[in-house]
């Protein structure tokens, strides 16, 4: 036996199966590559579904998390923190926001999305108690929380999980008539993913962003853009809702901005919205700390220089060019994305999701397969022009192109 078939065996045996991992088991990582317990070297395309945009033990980040290792890594939001107020500021400042809520996972601060919105639209906009509803897409990927998988569409993620949480009305991604006459006065937010992810990298059509805040204004409803996955540099732009000019009320920020380091999870606002809340409201023991602070300042200010955003946006405009190609050999069915994020469906013909992932595996290439027919390509922004040409390579390779 390998090592890696023991310590598969091993985690089959003793972890639950809520996951279905490629059969690598990574020991180390630098940049965009990981290496196994085998010694083998692979190019990771996934990023930890963008929670690693700054590439595995970057070393700013590293520094920043290891000085604060050193210091102090909690204290409880019992006590105030050195970290806390320039965490709070200058993520708020990066957001064009006035304040902050840090949470740690994405689940949890779209959980804090939802009770910021509700209790806004309770104290602020005056809607009768208990009736306050929350407009979703269909084809939605907001995170496994009880509250969060009662408006999920898919039925992997709901079944033998009920009962659900009522108050949200779900309308298909990318309609705005639906979405339009969906809102009452009811209604508190819309909440939305700008380009979703987890559906395979849908890019809504154009004007949709734009027209959804049109409508939210005009109705008085918060826009709460879920950036977890498509924010922080991913798509070129800092936020993907500037690719439409647009400004939500409420961003929900995660994955990338503890660095791949820690979880750091936010919502960011305004203080008309932020400021429903009183001491004891609304907490997180973790959120917020210490350690959190330290890695996420050092994200923001790595995000300030433009530099990464940049990046994805020259090495997105390449990426999307080649994959343009395999869609016009037939290879591959559609290419969706924006920056350095691309979500490919694989023709049936030359093998499913999994199957390419499984065989660019082999050849030293990570990435997630989803819903299917779809790969999904998201590598760090680090990556160098030449180590991606050499993973569309072996994409090319494994599709019988060339
Ligand atoms: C990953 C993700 C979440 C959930 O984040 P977790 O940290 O896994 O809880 C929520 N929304 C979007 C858009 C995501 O991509």
């Amino acid at each position: 036996m390998t090592t890696t078939e023991r310590l598969i065996a091993s985690a089959d045996a003793y972890g639950a199966h809520n996951y279905h991992p490629l059969p690598v088991v990574v020991a180390t990582a630098d940049g965009a590559w990981m290496t196994d317990v085998e010694g083998r070297r692979f190019l990771d395309l996934l990023a930890g579904y963008s929670a690693l945009n700054f590439g595995h033990c970057n070393r700013r980040l590293i520094d920043a998390a290891r000085a604060q290792l050193e210091r102090v890594t909690l204290t409880s939001r019992a006590f105030h923190h050195d970290r806390f107020a320039d965490f709070c500021a200058q993520l708020a400042q990066l957001c064009g926001m006035e304040m902050v809520l840090p949470m740690n996972t994405g689940a949890e601060a779209v959980e804090t999305a939802v009770k910021t919105a509700r209790k806004w639209g309770y104290r602020v906009k005056g809607v009768p108690d208990g009736r306050a509803r929350i407009v979703v897409a269909s084809d939605n990927f907001h995170g496994r929380t009880t509250t969060l998988i009662s408006f999920s569409t898919d039925a992997e993620a709901r079944t033998d999980f009920g009962p659900f949480t009522p108050g949200f009305d779900i309308v298909p991604y990318g309609d705005l008539a639906a979405l339009r006459a969906t809102v009452t006065e009811e209604t508190v937010a819309v909440l939305l993913e700008p380009i979703q992810g987890e559906a395979g990298v849908r890019v809504p059509p154009p004007g949709y962003l734009a027209g959804v805040r049109e409508v939210t204004r005009e109705r008085n409803v918060l826009f709460v853009a879920d950036e977890i996955q498509s924010g922080l540099g991913r798509t070129g732009r800092t936020f993907a809702c500037e690719h439409e000019g647009v400004v939500p009320d409420v961003y929900v920020l995660g994955k990338a901005l503890g660095g791949g380091v820690v979880p750091v999870s936010a919502v960011v606002s305004s203080r008309e919205v932020l400021g429903v809340f009183r001491p004891g409201e609304h907490g997180s023991t973790f959120g917020g700390n210490p350690l959190a602070c330290a890695v996420a300042l050092e994200v923001i200010a790595m995000l300030r220089s433009g530099e990464y955003q940049r990046r994805a946006t020259e090495l997105g405009d390449h990426l999307h060019r080649e994959l343009g190609l395999l869609t016009s050999t037939g290879h591959v069915t559609a290419v969706r994305g924006r920056g350095l994020w691309a979500g490919v469906d694989i023709a049936p013909e030359y093998g499913t999701g999994r199957e390419i992932s499984e065989r660019l595996m082999d050849r030293g290439v990570l990435v997630k397969d989803t819903h299917g027919v779809t790969v999904r390509i998201a590598p760090p922004l680090v990556i160098s022009k030449e180590d991606l040409d050499w993973g569309l390579a072996q994409l090319r390779a494994v599709l019988g192109v060339d």
